[in-house]
């Protein structure tokens, strides 16, 4: 078998891993990279960057059809209809774009890249297939083995993944539109795509264990999308859990928070029930490294139980976000290249691009009593927002979390229609360790969303000018 000797050697090319390379190639550390599937991952191929763009085409045949009716802007329009194959077509070349590009910035950086599925053999040795034809073996050794193996969707015990039960993967490359879809999971990834698939026609029921959409956002966040959710006539089942498929497969069976049972009729059913670190069929195992859970465990340096071996993205587990991947591939890239840092971020904010977003960065009310810190928070409602009522836009709020002692920012949270936007304000504010007089006191421009952000930390201080 042919061998071939590197400084590090990235297993998986998805965000985390992908950064790691070309970070660690800038820095001059000689890096191979392996990927069983498309440069990219989960993220460009079948997560944020897909659904994203269903989620835009969902929106705009949404505004057609609005504009086909009585429309308070004053726009008359035909009905409009959906060409679906024309949709995915979009989509796909917005992927390949993206994930050519990563492989031009890799080939630019020097890393050399190898398509084809790494086998562990131990803590410096991975062997490849590779997926070219008539391709050999290869046997890679290396001095730093960096796991970033990402993460698959979890079936649902008796509703194994096939014929009618969809993951996100199939969700987000459709080839004809279900007439009644089920959803399993009202976690960001099932609201997302279960508004998309409503808006672009299907009927559409959500099952959800908890009492709540989006359990783990506080309540009062949740309460636009909720209203969206009704407004678009979704059936929510909430408290329930889904048992299996009828006999003839036409239904799923459900039962209630009070153990009835009924069948609920599906011609697709999206499970959307969390995802799991992919520690299976590589040879993880015969390195035995600690685990957290079902997650590799990591100190505050990415560093596992085994020296020199690394773990990012979600392979470590929660938040599986890209961005967090990202810059878990950065600080481990300067690590090896020997620089000093640790893993110690002010905030990792979390979106859900849902109908309106949402966006959370840092400490909420609730976090901040938890922790016994006194805090304060105030709220601006996008109502007085002119920006947004130009947007037709005017649910949801913006809030701020600060210290009551020095005024020190600690949390953001907003839902409105374009807050995904406002992530980088509350990110940059929370890590520069911003006081509320620091944001209150900065010129945001008029008009924009952004001036919520302004007025919240003003409303905080006690006095809001437009509220
Ligand atoms: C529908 C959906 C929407 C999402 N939306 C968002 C969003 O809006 N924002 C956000 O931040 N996150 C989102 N995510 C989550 C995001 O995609 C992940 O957090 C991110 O991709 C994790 O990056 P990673 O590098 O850890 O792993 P991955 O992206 O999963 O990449 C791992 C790579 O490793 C490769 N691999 C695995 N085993 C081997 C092997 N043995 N040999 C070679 N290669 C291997 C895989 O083929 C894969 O390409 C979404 C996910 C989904 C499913």
């Amino acid at each position: 078998m042919k061998e071939v000797s590197t400084t590090l050697l990235v297993l998986g090319g998805g965000p985390g891993g992908y950064v790691a390379a070309l970070r660690a190639a800038q820095l001059g550390v000689p890096t191979v990279l392996i990927e069983a599937q498309a440069l990219g991952g989960t993220c460009l191929n079948i997560g944020c960057i897909p659904s994203k763009a269903l989620i835009h085409v969902a929106e705009r045949f949404e505004q057609a059809r609005a504009f086909a009716g009585d429309s308070p802007l004053g726009i008359r329009a035909a009905a409009p209809t959906l060409d679906l194959a024309q949709t995915v077509r979009w989509k796909d070349g917005i992927v390949r774009r993206l994930t050519g590009g990563v492989g031009a910035l890799l080939r630019k950086a020097g890393v050399r890249v190898v398509h084809g599925r790494g086998q562990i053999v131990d803590g410096k040795t991975v062997d490849v297939t590779p997926s070219g034809d008539g391709e050999e073996p290869l046997r890679l050794r290396c001095e730093h083995l960096l796991l970033a193996t990402g993460s698959e969707p979890i079936e649902l015990p008796g509703m194994p993944f096939g014929g009618r039960v969809i993951s996100s993967t199939e969700a987000l490359s459709p080839s004809s539109l279900p007439r009644r879809l089920v959803v399993v999971g009202a976690g960001y990834i099932g609201l997302e795509l279960g508004i998309a698939y409503r808006k672009l026609g299907a009927e559409v029921a959500l099952v959800e264990a908890t009492e709540r959409v989006l359990p783990t956002y506080d309540e009062e966040l949740t309460r636009p999308v909720l209203a969206t959710l009704k407004r678009l006539g979704m059936v929510l089942h909430l408290g329930c859990s889904v048992q299996g498929l009828s006999g003839d497969g036409s239904a799923v069976r459900v039962r209630t928070p009070t153990a009835d049972e009924f069948a609920l009729p599906a011609d697709q059913v999206l499970v959307a029930a969390g995802r799991r670190p992919r520690t299976g069929g590589f040879g993880l195992e015969s390195l035995m490294l600690d685990m957290a859970g079902r997650a590799v465990k990591i100190d505050d340096q990415c560093r596992t139980s085994m020296r020199q071996v690394w773990a990012i993205g979600d392979l470590t587990g929660e938040p599986m976000l890209a961005h967090r991947a990202m810059a878990q591939g950065e600080m481990v890239a300067e690590l090896i290249a020997g620089h000093k840092r640790r893993w110690m971020p002010a905030a990792i904010p979390a979106v859900c691009f849902t109908d309106p977003e949402v966006v959370v960065a840092g400490m909420t009310p609730a976090g901040a009593e938890q922790a016994g810190i006194d805090a304060i928070s105030a709220a601006f409602p996008f109502a007085a927002n002119g920006r947004a009522l130009t947007l037709e836009s005017s649910e949801g709020f913006v809030r701020v979390v600060a210290r009551r002692d020095d005024h020190l920012v600690l949390g953001w949270q907003a839902v409105g229609k374009g807050v995904s936007e406002l992530a980088a304000a509350f990110s940059q504010s929370l890590e520069m360790a911003a006081r509320l007089e620091d944001v209150a006191g900065s010129i945001h421009a008029h008009p924009t969303l952004g001036e919520a952000v302004q007025e919240a930390a003003l409303r905080a201080l006690g006095r809001a000018l437009h509220v």
